[in-house]
């Protein structure tokens, strides 16, 4: 059994898989915070601080080869040092990784590698369902949508509810054969780097969307939202259904654990509208078993959101949303009702 200095066990959650020879520099380069930026010739990986939440790169990680990890801001003159020997992080360190969003669990499978015994080596398992999505560059094929030269484009987003001013929408040139044709949705994680898009097709076309190939898992449309103070976060299950109630969405109806972990550190009430089949019952499920609220909206036949902010408008759904949030025992029980129905 491995022990901390206070000779209490060091635990981690029953469903973390990550283990054996992750490093902390690891961890961090997988988190993504490193960016795209080139190290300093002093071998500095600059940043810009999370800790001052600071809007230049004044902050900066250094990795040694002994496998020591060093933290240290130029503007608030934060620093925090961790060495392979110790076994737990410092509170400054523990500081820097929550700030940048880096999740602890994962960030301590670091300390079990390091105490892990050479005679009982496991193998490496990188648990994706953790780790946040990588930022990526936008291709050079994409430009903003220009709504006199694509009016097509423009008619599909009308019947979506939307004008070309609503969000930014990016549109490929025709050359790009698996992207032209196709409204782009840029999405971004909470530190503003571009980590996924979506491209809808606004001509028929026998498949609705594409992705890059970037799990889902780690990536959450609107992620900034639930960084900025607020009472409540609508999470929604697609882009489209989270821009029309100014929403959040998991861009599926599973969430992920990294996805879990990041909607938990909005403090407010988490909003989840299950949709009416078995899908939707295991999402509610999972939604209140973590703390989450259901709301069960009148909104007629419509199959998802942004179908009824077509159809009713955004006043009258987001009035139907907030009238009928439910938590605990009474949600459980009218999900069972809403998902049978
Ligand atoms: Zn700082």
């Amino acid at each position: 059994v491995i022990v901390d200095r206070d000779q209490k066990p060091l635990h981690l959650p029953s469903h973390t898989k990550v283990f054996a020879t992750t490093t902390l520099e690891q961890v961090i380069r997988d988190s993504g915070v490193l960016g795209t930026r080139p190290p300093s010739n002093d071998g500095w990986r600059q940043v810009k601080c999370a800790v001052c939440n600071d809007y230049k790169f004044r902050g900066g990680f250094k990795f040694d080869p002994s496998g020591s990890c060093a933290f240290h801001c130029f503007n608030c003159g934060f620093s925090a040092v961790h060495t392979p020997s110790r076994s737990q992080f410092s509170e400054k360190m523990v500081k820097v990784l929550t700030s940048f969003g880096i999740d602890l669990s994962t960030a301590q499978s670091a300390l079990f590698s390091a105490f892990a015994s050479p005679s009982h080596p496991q193998p490496q398992k990188i648990d994706r369902d953790l780790i946040p999505a990588k930022e990526i560059e936008k291709p050079s094929t994409f430009f903003p949508l220009d709504p006199t030269k694509h009016p097509k484009a423009v008619e599909y987003l009308k019947n979506r509810g939307f004008t070309e001013n609503d969000h930014q929408w990016w549109i490929s040139i025709p050359a790009d054969k698996k992207w032209s044709n196709r409204i782009v949705v840029p999405v971004y994680n909470h530190r503003e780097q571009l980590v996924f898009y979506q491209g809808r097709t606004f001509i028929d076309s026998p498949k609705r969307w594409e992705s890059p190939n970037v799990p889902r898992s780690g990536v959450i449309f609107n992620h900034k939202k639930l960084y900025e103070p607020g009472d409540s976060v609508i999470v929604c299950e697609g882009i489209f259904d989270a821009l029309s109630v100014g929403g959040v969405a998991i861009l599926g109806s599973e969430f992920s654990r990294y996805q879990l972990s990041e909607l938990k550190k909005f403090r407010g009430t988490k909003i989840i509208i299950p949709h009416k089949d078995d899908r939707g019952l295991a999402q509610g499920k999972s939604a209140l078993e973590n703390g989450f609220s259901l709301s069960f909206p009148d909104i007629g036949s419509c199959g998802d959101i942004n179908e009824a902010f077509v159809k009713y408008g955004k006043m009258y759904l987001i009035q139907q949303i907030y009238s009928t949030i439910a938590t605990g025992p009474q949600a459980e029980f009218r999900l069972g009702l809403w998902c049978a129905g």
